[in-house]
């Protein structure tokens, strides 16, 4: 039998507005290392063959020379220049892991993702075609109306929060994106699962991760994954 082929594609290329700081949060300072430096070192540990990185179209080469030469992270084959949304990075990333039989998808921004979570999210990839991580929320959850007013309470025991590695088949998750692209752009893309779910109706596996698999988005998430990472 042939040896099935899986890429990762770990996504940088956000500007990070809620973060405050000049410098993307994926380039952050966490610990003695760049933020983004925590998930490639991650995949790296793994068993995926290959790695491809999307950042901003003025940080590639930077990256290249970082994370490439310097760290020697010798799955992270391509660098290439993401998109002006998510799912446009999404895109771009994807064109550029083929060919391939499954691909995850990683938002940099996840330092604490570690090799153990990415197996169980390829493992869910290969028997059910779309799988995410994330957690059963801890919080009750209310959605909000107009001037914010609750509307409704869903039941917390089956609701969970999504975090990244997802992973897909790559044929099927780049059907989603295409038809999703082909259509009318209205809808507000969060994740990855859910193209494959609206346009393929194709479940995705949830798999349990880590309340530790924090997303760094604003000031107040950096000294946490600090803490996390020194493992306290
Ligand atoms: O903004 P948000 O926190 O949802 O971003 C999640 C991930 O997607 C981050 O790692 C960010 O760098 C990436 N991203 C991207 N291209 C964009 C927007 C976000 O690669 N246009």
């Amino acid at each position: 039998m042939e040896k099935r082929r899986v890429k990762a594609i770990v996504l940088a290329a956000g500007r990070g507005k809620r973060m405050e700081t000049e410098t993307p949060k994926q380039y952050l300072e966490l610990a003695g290392h760049e933020v983004l430096y925590y998930s490639l070192r991650a995949f790296e540990e793994s068993s995926v063959d290959e790695v491809i990185l999307v950042t901003g179209e003025e940080e590639a080469d930077w990256c290249r020379k970082r994370f490439m030469e310097e760290y020697g992270f010798s799955k992270v084959k391509k660098v290439i220049p993401g998109g002006a949304e998510r799912y446009d990075s999404v895109y771009a990333g994807l064109l550029a892991a083929a060919p391939c039989d499954y691909v995850l998808i990683h938002d940099g921004a996840r330092p604490l993702v570690t090799p153990k979570i990415i197996e169980s999210v390829l493992e869910g990839a290969v028997s059910h075609g779309s799988c995410t991580t994330g957690m059963p929320v801890k919080d009750t959850i209310k959605v909000a109306g107009e001037n914010d007013m609750a509307v409704d309470t869903p039941e917390r025991s089956s609701l969970w929060a999504i975090h990244t590695p997802q992973g897909f088949s790559y044929p099927l998750i780049l059907e989603a994106h295409e038809r999703f692209r082909q259509g009318d752009y209205r809808i507000p893309v969060t994740d990855d699962t859910m193209l494959a779910e609206i346009f393929l109706r194709k479940k995705a596996k949830l798999v349990r991760g880590s309340y530790k698999n924090i997303k760094v988005t604003t000031p107040e998430d950096l000294p946490v994954a600090e803490l996390y990472l020194k493992g306290v």
